[in-house]
């Protein structure tokens, strides 16, 4: 690869790396090696001829002993600095392989993360073995799916705002447009159907500038100890008005003395109003809406039943996405753009809490539940 061995790049680092351990370690032998083999070398000769083996007083053989160690010096002297080219030699071929081992999986990951930078969000690092980078490859892969899926659900949210948002403009515009060619009679019917086109516009604005806060964990939630008793009274005390106007019958069924959770009261009683609404809104007259509060585990867990329409199952796993409604027409009728249940999940889910639906299915009623966890004293 180009460049692989440029200046100040891993690779190149490794292997000045690894030749200076090796240089050191070739100097580090070859200085003990003469200084310690001349001692060592009279030590053996002492062991093997005695101790007067030197002491001759003839000069010519002291000139010959002399001589002898000099060459013996010399020769291993030789022998150690050819060996220890031959070793670096080795190690140079084994440090590049080495190198490259280390090396190539960093470069394929920067290779990776360029690219991700660069918008290909499916761009995906090759994970080989099981070793520190093979799992850095893994978790970076999982970081870039994560990338993908925020990146998918950006596009998909523009999708679905414009889409939400162009219903409405093109009734406002047709009932302008007809307006303007006389065809239409500016009376006060037409403006109070513009009006309303206009008020859903505004409710879908405020519902998405909510959900993105809630998302974002941009609500600071007023944690306090509530009774839930309270909070189904200033939810019935709300909504009783509709109900009787529509007809449908609302009851509360608080287990006595639950403990109190711990909870933002303005926070849970939007969730549970939310959820009372649909229940209205998706009951017919003469239908009963029941509000249950029990204590499970360490939570309370509220459950809105009511004997409406009912959902089917295939919808169940989705009612809680963003603008995720089961019949578009029918909920556009009646001003829903499916973000209430996305609202009420992220409410209760920063509450600490969970929130699901069970339905046995169309005309059998549905059952929403949410728990909020117990308020502790010392908490
Ligand atoms: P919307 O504002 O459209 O009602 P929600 O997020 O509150 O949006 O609800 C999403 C969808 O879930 C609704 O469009 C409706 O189809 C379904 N739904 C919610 N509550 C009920 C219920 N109690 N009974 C039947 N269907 C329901």
């Amino acid at each position: 690869m180009k460049g692989w061995l440029a200046r100040g790049s891993l690779r190149r680092r490794l292997l000045c790396a690894h030749l200076l351990t090796i240089a050191a370690g070739a100097i580090t032998l070859l200085g003990t090696t003469l200084l310690f083999a001349p001692s060592l070398h009279d030590r053996l000769m002492i062991a093997w001829l005695g101790p007067h083996w030197s002491m001759t007083a003839d000069a010519g053989m002291v000139e010959m002993e002399r001589a002898t160690n000099a060459i013996f010096t010399l020769a291993m002297a030789q022998a150690l600095a050819i060996s220890s080219g031959v070793a670096i030699l080795v190690a140079v071929m084994v440090s590049l392989a080495a190198s490259r081992q280390i090396a190539q999986p960093l470069e394929r990951l920067l290779v990776a993360a360029q690219r991700i930078a660069a918008g290909h969000y499916r761009e995906r690092a090759p994970v080989q073995g099981d070793y520190e980078l093979a799992r850095l490859a893994a978790q970076f892969n999982t970081m870039a799916a994560a990338l993908e899926n925020a990146e998918q659900r950006r596009v998909a949210l523009i999708g679905d705002v414009a889409h939400e948002l162009r219903t409405p403009l093109a009734t406002i515009a047709g009932y302008v447009e007809g307006m303007l060619d006389a065809v239409v009679e500016p009376d006060e019917g037409t403006w109070a159907l513009v009006l309303d086109e206009v008020n859903r516009l505004r409710r879908l604005a405020g519902d998405l500038q909510e959900l993105s806060r809630v998302e974002a964990g941009q609500v600071a939630l007023n944690t306090t100890a509530v009774a839930p008793s309270a909070l189904c009274a200033a939810a019935l005390a709300r909504l009783e008005p509709q109900f009787t106007e529509k007809g449908v019958m609302l009851r509360i069924h608080v287990v006595p003395d639950l403990p109190p959770v711990s909870a933002d009261p303005d926070r849970v009683l939007q969730v549970l109003i939310n959820l009372l609404g649909n229940a209205l809104r998706y009951t017919p007259a003469g239908g009963e809406v029941v509000v249950q509060a029990m204590k499970a585990g360490d939570t309370v867990q509220w459950a809105v039943r009511d004997t409406g329409i009912g959902i089917a199952a295939e919808h169940l796993p989705h009612l809680f996405e963003r603008f995720y409604r089961v019949d578009k027409a029918r909920t556009r009728a009646t001003g829903g753009a499916g973000i209430g249940l996305t609202i009420c999940k992220a409410l209760v889910e920063l509450h600490g809490g969970q929130i699901w639906v069970e339905s046995a299915g169309l005309g059998q009623g549905a059952t929403f539940f949410f728990t909020l966890p117990l308020f502790h004293r010392y908490e």
